[in-house]
């Protein structure tokens, strides 16, 4: 499931090329991918621009510039891709194509996710349980210190609540617990003042490489996109069972923990 690092990528990429085009035409193939008739969702975007993107947790808001919103969520398996002509665009199914003119953004595989019409008001509301943006220079060490003292849960659950905070989930959980040098189990309200701070740091330095880095999503937006899916063959433990870990040389283990996939190494993670 693409994560916050995956929505900043899509988020710079797409705010370079779909910004300011007029909306020509709406293809609509899965209207449960949708949440109002396919007529009205058509008669409220045509002729459309989208003025700007904003990523909140895992979220993408599309600011049209009528003032109603695009809220999508890509949940498991969702993708897009921007195509320069027609005949540029992956065989896949495409559930939404919004045209603009020759050009086009796909949204490929929401079978769980969604593209829906909202006004800003209502996204407010609808988003208003996520938790603080662990990338906000507001988000502090001492607001950390605070939110993880009053959680019993263990890291590998508590870090991918997103009422906790927005834009973790399972893959970025296991490479902020590597770094960090704490295993998956801990339990957060039980860290020390010195771990406490290594998890914080880790958070940060783990979610801004892999921004810089593109992400770990596979299919790249656009010909010629050099960014998406960088952070795939950089990942240090997740989908690496088997290998070595770079840090101590011991094989790095897979496990179900809560009944997630786990990656952890069990010689140099504490
Ligand atoms: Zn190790």
């Amino acid at each position: 499931m693409p994560e916050l690092p995956e929505m900043e990528t899509y988020k710079k990429l797409l705010s370079e090329r779909v910004i300011n085009k007029q909306i020509t035409k709406v293809l609509i193939n899965r209207e449960k991918s949708i949440n109002v008739e396919p007529s009205l969702f058509t008669q409220e975007v045509l002729n459309r621009k989208i003025n700007s993107i904003e990523r909140r947790g895992k979220y993408l808001i599309f600011h049209l510039d009528s003032g109603k919103c695009f809220l999508l969520h890509l949940m498991l398996g969702g993708l897009m891709y921007v195509g320069k002509t027609e005949d540029d665009s992956p065989a896949r199914t495409k559930q939404i194509i919004i045209h603009f003119n020759e050009e086009h953004l796909s949204f490929i595989g929401l079978r769980l996710g969604y593209l829906h019409l909202h006004s800003y008001k209502e996204i407010n509301e609808l988003l208003d349980k996520l938790g603080p943006n662990p990338l906000s220079p507001q988000f502090t060490i001492n607001e950390f210190t605070g939110l993880t003292r009053q959680r019993r849960g263990i890291l590998k659950t508590t870090l991918q609540n997103q009422a906790f905070l927005a834009g973790i989930g399972n893959c970025y959980t296991d490479e902020i617990c590597f770094e960090a040098r704490l295993l998956p189990t801990r339990k957060l309200n039980e860290l020390s003042d010195e771990e406490t701070n290594r998890l914080f740091s880790s958070i940060k330095n783990v979610l801004n490489f892999a921004i810089d880095s593109g992400g770990y999503i596979e299919l790249p937006l656009f010909t010629g996109d050099q960014l998406t899916g960088g952070y795939n063959s950089l990942c240090k433990v997740y989908d690496r069972n088997g290998e070595n870990c770079e840090r101590c040389g011991v094989l790095i283990i897979k496990e179900s923990i809560s009944s997630k996939k786990t990656y952890y190494c069990s010689n140099c993670q504490k």
